[in-house]
C-alpha cells in the first residue's frame, strides 16, 4: 500500500475472519478490546487464532502486556496495549516564523523537541536540510539511535496536495510551489513521509486525542490567517485537490470589501484574520501591530478597542462557521488559533451567530469548544498522521506477511 492510501478507520469496521493481526491491533488501540477473551468475543475467532495473531504482533514488538489486570472469568488477565516505544515518529511543524521539530513515540508522546527560528521564507532546500540536520542531532543527543523510525509527519502553512506531498497554488510559501518535498527528504530518510496542511494536522490532533468517539468534527483556526479542517466519518477530509476547508478565503457580504492577501476582496480572512485586525487597529489607533500576536497582546493589556474588535470578529467568523455547520452537521466544533487563546471574546461571537443562523436539528447536540492544546497540536497531528498510516491494518498485515519489521532502523 502506498503512503498516500487512506489511513486506518477509527470507527468500527466489519470483521472478516481472514483479516489478520492488523485488525486485532486496531481493536486494541481504539480501546474496543484489550484482552484475549475480549478479542475472541468481539471477533468470533477462536482463542487459538487470536493467540496466533497476537504472537505475530508480539514478535514485531508492537504489543505489550500492561501492568493493569482486567477481571475475567477464571484468573484475571493482563490488559494488552500498543508498545508505544516500538518506533519513533519525527514530527515537523513548519510555521510562518518558526519551526517546531519533535521526536515522539507511537502515542504522540514527545521524547525530544526543538523550536527553531526557521521560516518558510528560507526556501525549501535550505529549510529541509537544516531540519534533517536538527533531527539527526536530536536523535543522537537523546540516545534514540537504536529505536527504529516509523515515519515522518510534516505540517506546512499552505494548501498541500497530500498524495503528491507538494505545496499547491497560492500561499505564503512562495518558492515552495510544487517543490518535491518528499523526494528531497527521501535522500536521507527511507521511511514513510507524510505531508499535510497544518490545519489538517491540528484537526487530526484534536480528534485523535480528545474526540475519537465523535465521527464528525469541524476545526476552525483563527490566527494571523484563518483556516479550517474537518473529520468526516473518522477521516480527515481533504477534498479533491487538498483545498477543502479553505474557509479563510470565502467571500462574506455586508462587512465591506477589504483587500485580502490572496488578491481577492472581502474574504473572511480580510475581515477577521489576525493581520486584518492588526491593520484595523493600526488605522484607528496608530499602533504598530502586524499580526495575531500583536492583537492578542493588546487584548491582554485590556485595550477596549482591541477587545471590541475581537468580539466583532467572532460574530463575522460565526457567519462563515454557521454555513459550514449547515453543510456538515458536525458533532463538535473546536476553535483554535492564537485569537482564540485570549478570553472567550472570539468564542462568544461565534457561538451567538451559529445558534442564531443554524436550524435546531444541526445544533441540538452540537458542542462548540476551545482547543485543549497549547502549542504542540501540530506535532501531535503529525505524529497521529504517521501512526494512522503505519498501523493501518492492511499496511501492517502486508508487512508482517512477508516477515518484515514494521519500522526501519536508520
Ligand atoms: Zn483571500
Amino acid at each position: 500500500m502506498s503512503e498516500t492510501t487512506r489511513t486506518a478507520a477509527s470507527g468500527p469496521a466489519p470483521w472478516r475472519a481472514e483479516e489478520g493481526p492488523g485488525r486485532i491491533l486496531q481493536l486494541i488501540t481504539t480501546g474496543r478490546a484489550n484482552t484475549r477473551t475480549g478479542i475472541a468475543q468481539l471477533t468470533g475467532l477462536s482463542r487459538s487464532t487470536v493467540g496466533q495473531r497476537l504472537d505475530a504482533l508480539f514478535a514485531a514488538g508492537l504489543l505489550k502486556e500492561s501492568d493493569q489486570s482486567v477481571p475475567s472469568r477464571g484468573r484475571p488477565s493482563r490488559a494488552l496495549t500498543l508498545d508505544h516505544a516500538a518506533g519513533l515518529i519525527i514530527g515537523v511543524d513548519i510555521g510562518e516564523q518558526r519551526t517546531r521539530v519533535a521526536i515522539t513515540d507511537l502515542n504522540a508522546g514527545i521524547l525530544a523537541e526543538r523550536v527553531e527560528r526557521l521560516a518558510v521564507g528560507d526556501g525549501p532546500e535550505a529549510l529541509l536540510d537544516t531540519i534533517t540536520a536538527t533531527v539527526r542531532g536530536m536523535i543522537s543527543h537523546a540516545d534514540l539511535g537504536a529505536t527504529p523510525v516509523a515515519g515522518i509527519g510534516f505540517g506546512l502553512p499552505a494548501p498541500v496536495d497530500y498524495e503528491a506531498g507538494r505545496v499547491l497554488g497560492w500561499s505564503i510559501m512562495s518558492g515552495w510551489d510544487d517543490y518535491d518535498i518528499r523526494g528531497h527528504l527521501r535522500r536521507t530518510w527511507q521511511v514513510p513521509i507524510l505531508i499535510d496542511n497544518d490545519v489538517n494536522l491540528l484537526t487530526l490532533a484534536e480528534h485523535r486525542r480528545f474526540w475519537r468517539d465523535q465521527p464528525h468534527l469541524l476545526y476552525i483556526k483563527a490566527g494571523t490567517g484563518v483556516g479550517s479542517g474537518m473529520v468526516i466519518d473518522g477521516h480527515v477530509n481533504r477534498g479533491a485537490q487538498g483545498a477543502a476547508g479553505d474557509i479563510g478565503h470565502i467571500h462574506i457580504s455586508g462587512f465591506g470589501d477589504p483587500q485580502c492577501r490572496c488578491g481577492n476582496r472581502g474574504c473572511l480572512e480580510s475581515l477577521v484574520g489576525g493581520w486584518a485586525l492588526a491593520r484595523d487597529l493600526r488605522d484607528r489607533r496608530q499602533t504598530k501591530g502586524q499580526d495575531a500576536r500583536d492583537v492578542v497582546d493588546q487584548v491582554r493589556r485590556g485595550d477596549s478597542t482591541a477587545v471590541a474588535a475581537l468580539r466583532t470578529a467572532g460574530r463575522v467568523l460565526g457567519e462563515a462557521v454557521a454555513y459550514a455547520t449547515s453543510l456538515l452537521n458536525p458533532d463538535i466544533i473546536v476553535l483554535g488559533g492564537r485569537l482564540s487563546t485570549v478570553g472567550d471574546h472570539l468564542m462568544a461571537g461565534v457561538r451567538e451567530v451559529i445558534y442564531q443562523r443554524s436550524l435546531p436539528l444541526a445544533t441540538r447536540q452540537l458542542q462548540i469548544v476551545p482547543t485543549k492544546y497549547k502549542s504542540r497540536a501540530g506535532i501531535a497531528g503529525a505524529a497521529y498522521l504517521v501512526r494512522d498510516h503505519v498501523l493501518d491494518p492492511a499496511t501492517l498485515d502486508a508487512t508482517l506477511a512477508v516477515g518484515a519489521t514494521p519500522f526501519s532502523t536508520l
